[in-house]
Order: structure tokens, then sequence, then C-alpha cells
């Protein structure tokens, strides 16, 4: 066991943190302000290759995995951008490359990976719908087969940066909930080409995070070549998890970057900041909170690290499981804790949005209960770790 960085994840640290002192809070502060998808933060992993960092050379990526990932994210995300590069990136190298390279074929693979790296290609996520929330298995968006042909139909909610993508993970059942000999069976995943007019979208106007915006679709007979089928029809549960383990730890690593960044602000301002003629950073009242919240940061950071580890080893499904669930519910749970006391650590200041923790507070809040809930992370280790009843 070592932890020491290499010397490539040192270089991939300096590059992100040169990133972000060009995307730092003012950036975000206007694209959330503006309600602007941030194209130029896009662009620029593009041409530093962060899509590519867990895709292997031969795809056009630099090999390296996610958990170089998930160190360039954390760098963004502690740097000065908070939850924004996390949360606005997944399409990048998460529902796109990880679904491609874990789920596609050589030949999907030769297609969509270099356009997928170079940011060319966006992938969003349509898993989520109303009547399913988080009892995925209970979809009900339907994939017929007609010859060679899929007809899609269905309804989703909560899907980000649909209108601003150009292919969807689209997460169906091929056999309906109560027809499949178990309930896990008969979903299939699609990497289909939107915006399409068989798709109608609608704006979900939200609480944080601006910069991108989420859309509640309705899919009246999309129809998709058998070619967009990613993965093996009716395994597509089983499957979609290699995607949304990474999404879950990416989230995760969200939470302690700007856990991280809210209490580098919070130290900064408590001591310069006096009244009763002394910084107020010399008070317990005000230390301890910080210190408790950082030392939980740092615990939550290491299995943020041990889950992208076992990803990358190939470990189990149950393995990756383990490790993510508990990583995101620590570094949730953390990162809340964190962005909490450093927003009274600025007192009035903490509700004046030029002092950015009032949005780092708004936005610590959708990792809350995306990409999974805190409830059904604790619900899975309850049950797949410590043995107890199923409890949903
Ligand atoms: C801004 C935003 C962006 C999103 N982007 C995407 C996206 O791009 N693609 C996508 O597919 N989805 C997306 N989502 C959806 C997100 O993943 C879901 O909102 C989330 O999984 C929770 O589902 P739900 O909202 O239906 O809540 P519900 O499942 O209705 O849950 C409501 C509450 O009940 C609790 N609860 C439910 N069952 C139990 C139980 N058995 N035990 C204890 N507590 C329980 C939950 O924890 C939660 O607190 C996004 C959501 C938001 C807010």
């Amino acid at each position: 066991m070592s932890f020491e960085l290499s010397s490539e994840q040192q270089q991939i640290i300096q590059t992100a943190k040169k990133v972000a002192e060009r995307h730092g809070p003012d950036y975000w502060y206007e694209k959330e302000e503006n309600h602007e998808f941030p194209q130029e933060f896009f662009d620029t992993m593009g041409e530093v290759g962060f899509f590519g960092l867990g895709v292997p050379e031969e795809y056009g990526g630099s090999g390296a995995g996610l958990t170089d990932l998930i160190i360039a994210f954390e760098a963004m995300s502690s740097g000065g951008g908070g939850l924004a590069p996390v949360a606005a990136c997944l399409l990048g190298p998460i529902f796109g490359c990880s679904a491609v390279l874990k789920l596609g074929t050589v030949e999907q693979k030769r297609k969509y990976l270099p356009d997928l790296i170079s940011g060319k290609i966006r992938t969003c996520l349509g898993l989520t719908e109303p009547n399913a929330g988080s009892d995925t298995l209970n979809i009900s968006t339907f994939a017929r087969k007609e010859g060679d042909e899929y007809v899609i139909s269905g309804q989703k909610v909560f899907i980000s940066l649909y209108a601003e993508s150009q292919k969807m993970l689209l997460v169906t059942r091929t056999t309906k909930r109560d027809e499949a000999p178990k309930k896990a069976f008969g979903i299939s995943l699609f990497f289909v080409d939107v915006p399409n007019e068989a798709i109608q979208y609608t704006p979900i106007p939200k609480h944080a995070c601006n910069y991108f915006k989420t859309y509640e679709l309705g899919i009246e007979d999309l129809r998709v070549p058998q070619e967009c089928l990613l993965g093996d029809e009716g395994m597509g549960w089983y499957q979609v998890l290699e995607v949304l383990n990474p999404e879950r730890i990416y989230g995760a690593v969200g939470a302690v970057g700007l856990g991280r960044l809210a209490i580098r602000t919070a130290v900064e301002y408590a001591n310069q900041r006096e009244v009763f003629g002394k910084s107020i950073g010399t008070n317990q009242g005000i230390q301890f909170p910080l210190a408790s919240a950082y030392a939980k940061l740092e615990c939550a950071w290491l299995m943020c690290l041990k889950a992208a580890a076992l990803y990358d080893r190939g470990g189990s499904i149950k393995e990756v499981g383990d490790a993510t669930s508990m990583a995101k519910y620590a570094a949730v749970e953390a990162g809340v804790e964190a962005v909490h006391n450093a927003m009274l650590t600025l007192g009035g200041y903490g509700f004046a949005k030029e002092y950015h923790i009032e949005r780092w507070w708004r936005e610590i809040q959708l990792v809350r209960l995306a990409p999974v809930t805190q409830h059904l992370a604790l619900s899975y280790i309850g049950e797949f770790i410590l043995g107890m009843p199923k409890s949903y």
C-alpha cells in the first residue's frame, strides 16, 4: 500500500490547478448567475485531455484510469471550482467514456471514444423516471423490437444537459418488470443520438447548479437501430452499474473538493477577521468545527481513492459498490458539514453572494440526493455490507 502520488499524478494535479486558476469562483459565479453552460471550461477539459484520463491509449486516451480522473477533478474542485467542474462534466468522462469503454463493442469504442475524449460528443444519462425515482428497477420506458430497430416510448425526469448533448445513455426496459424472471432482468441500455424530434423536453427551474440545465423528457416512438444497443439486451441493470458506480465516486469527489475549498476559504477569513479585538480564528467555537469537518473530509478522500482503485483494478461489482457507497455517504456528510461550518464562520458575509459560500451551500445539497440519495447509500451499506434485512 502506498500513499505516494506518481510523478504523472503530480503533473495532473499541476495542470488541474492551472485550470482552476482560470476557472475559479468568479467564473462559476457568472455562469450560475447567467444560467450559462461553461463552454470554455468544457473546451479546456478536451484540450488538456482530462476526459481521456480513464481511456486506454489505443482509443486515444492517456491510459491512466478513474483514480487519475478523480485526482484531476478533486484538484479543480478544491482549487476554486467547488462542485461545478464535477457536476458540469459528468457528461464527458462518465456517461460517455466509461459507458462506451466498459460496455461497447470494439466498433463502438473506435467510433465514439475519440470524439468523447475531445469533448466533441457530450453524453447525458436518461435514467430517472417520475414513477420510479430511487426504485430504478421500476422504470417503465419501454424499447420494443421491430425488425432491425427498437421503438422507445416513456418519460424521464431530471435529465441534465439533454439539449446540450449529442448522445444520451438511455436506460429502458425490454421486458416488463412483471414479466421478467427477476426484476433486475429485462433492462437494456441504448446510446442514442440527441436531440431527437421524438423526444419532447422541458427545462426544470432549479435551486442550484444553474450552469447546466436539467430537463423532463417525453419520449414517443423514438426509433433507433440495433447498433445503438450498448451492452447486452436485458442485462442493462448489471451493466449500468459500471457507469453508476464511477458516477457516485465522482459525486463524492465533488463533495470532498468543495468541502476543502470551503474550509480553506473559511480559514483565510477567520485568520484575518477581528471581532472583540482578536481574530475570530482564535475561538475554539470557530476552529473546532472546521478542524472536525476537515478530518472527516480527509478520511472520505481516502475512501474515494480506494473505490476508484478497486474500479481500475477490475474489482467485482460488489467490491466496487461497497467502497463506492461508503465513499459517497462519508464524503457528502463531511462536505455538508464543511460548507455549513464555513458559512457560519463568515457570519453575515456567508450570506452575501460575492463570498461564494452561499452558492456552495446550495450546490452541496445536490450530492445529498443525486446520483443516489444518502438514505439509499445507507440502505446499501445496511443490507449488503452489514447483512441486515432489505429496507426498501
Ligand atoms: C439537479 C439534478 C440533476 C439530476 N440529473 C440526473 C440525470 O442527469 N440523469 C438521471 O437519470 N437522473 C438525474 N437526477 C435524478 C436523481 O438521481 C434523483 O433525483 C435521485 O436518484 C432521487 O430520486 P427521486 O428524486 O425520485 O427521489 P425519491 O426516490 O422519490 O426519494 C424521495 C426521498 O425518499 C427517500 N427514500 C425513498 N425510498 C426510501 C427508502 N426505502 N428508505 C429510505 N428513504 C427512502 C429518498 O432518499 C429521498 O429522500 C438529477 C436530479 C437532480 C435534482
